[in-house]
């Protein structure tokens, strides 16, 4: 007789069908998906050469370029979160020894320098004080000084809540042969973004934001500057799965299988970037503006502040900062349990100091206002 593990645990499980309570995400991410976009993914798959899914996949293409304001050919949705899109721009292009200039103000900046060093970058930083932005000035001086082959810079920084202005940073780069890298995974449909007019050379963002899909196909985009620096690479891009020579013949004509995608959620991802588009892009900047105001004066009129300059706050994450006195970790916890209500704590610097609250996507509603400053009410006690 072959013995086995005892299957008591596991049949306790699968007796009970899967519950989930049904949370108002309004943390730094994930934010709750579009019904539109469940119901996309609610969809049978097809195979993944398949005819029906390669329109599909050129459909998000086009889409992913009308909302990134690009008309990189090289614009494709990653299989993985943000973070695997943002590991295939530095992938792409680092090469041993590259200088990589990083502007790190906060917890994403910090991500990529630990990224960029295991592709062998000789990573440079310039830093600020979490919740502060980069000048014209300060980016200046810094691409002087180190000539970089790549400039890093995160657009929306989640951890802080700070928008960091592009505007003149492309221009800047080009003059000195120098590659622009932006994060635009707390920005992309909630923020405005012009990639070909600011001169962004690489970009990724994710699908669990402000798009409003669930996790796992992440917006990724380089232009020929970025394109051309690959070709030329004397080795290979180290990671198999993130070449973009490899990812890019199956996106591209030839059509050659590289990895079975994420069927479902390219359909949800299909859904959530039409949505933007039936909106309109700027309507739905506006609508993220609009709310995000709401909630500040909101907060406001409950004698809450926030952590960032007003001019430099981003539409789709609020630091808000905690009352002396109060156990921010406590609050969180019972907005959670006892008002399904998710929001974020501090990272770093900021850690238990603010509580991160992010309007993205479909939650950038007044009612998630609403519910949101009446249960703090009733929590802190007002
Ligand atoms: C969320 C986030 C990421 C990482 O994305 P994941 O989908 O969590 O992998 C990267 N950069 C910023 C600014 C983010 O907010």
């Amino acid at each position: 007789m072959i013995s086995t593990f005892s299957i008591n645990n596991a049949q306790r499980l699968q007796l009970q069908p899967l519950e989930v309570p049904n949370r108002l995400l309004l943390g730094p991410g994930p934010s709750n998906a579009h019904p539109a976009v469940l119901q996309a993914m609610n969809t049978s798959p097809v195979g993944h050469l398949d005819p029906a899914f390669l329109a599909l996949m050129d459909d998000i293409q086009a889409l992913l370029r009308y909302i990134w304001q690009t008309e990189n050919p090289h614009t494709i949705a990653v299989s993985g979160t943000g973070t695997a899109a943002m590991e295939a721009t530095l992938a792409n292009t680092v090469e041993r020894g590259n200088v990589v200039l990083i502007g790190v103000a906060g917890y994403f900046g910090n991500r990529l320098v630990d990224m960029a060093g295991r592709y062998g970058a000789d990573v440079r930083t310039m830093t600020k004080p979490w919740g502060q932005v980069f000048n014209l000035d300060e980016i200046s001086t810094a691409v002087e000084t180190h000539k970089p082959a790549i400039l890093a810079l995160v657009h929306g920084e989640t951890s802080t809540g700070a928008r960091q202005p592009l505007e003149g940073v492309g221009e800047l780069c080009r003059k000195h042969g120098t590659l622009l890298l932006v994060d635009t995974v707390t920005s992309l449909g909630g923020v405005p973004i012009f990639l070909d007019e600011w001169g962004v050379d690489l970009a990724y963002s994710c699908s669990q934001k402000g798009l409003g899909c669930s996790p796992g196909a992440s917006p990724f985009t380089m232009s020929s500057r970025a394109m051309e620096k690959l070709q030329k690479r004397e080795t290979k891009v180290a990671n198999w799965y993130l070449d973009m020579l490899l990812l890019g013949k199956y996106w591209g004509v030839e059509r050659t299988y590289h990895h079975t995608a994420p069927i479902n959620l390219y359909y949800g991802l299909r859904e959530a970037l039409r949505l933007v588009a039936e909106e309109g892009l700027e309507n739905c900047w506006q609508r993220h503006q609009k709310n995000v105001e709401y909630l500040w004066e909101s907060l406001e009129s409950i004698g809450l502040k926030m952590h960032v300059e007003k001019e430099y706050r981003l539409p789709t994450l609020t630091t808000v900062c905690i009352p002396q006195g109060v156990d921010g970790k406590a609050v969180a916890k019972q907005l959670l349990l006892d008002h399904n209500i998710e929001v974020g704590g501090g990272l770093g610097e900021l850690a238990g100091k603010v509580w991160r609250v992010g309007l993205m996507g479909f939650n950038s509603r007044p009612e998630s206002v609403d519910k949101l400053v009446e249960a703090l009410k009733q929590v802190l006690g007002k």
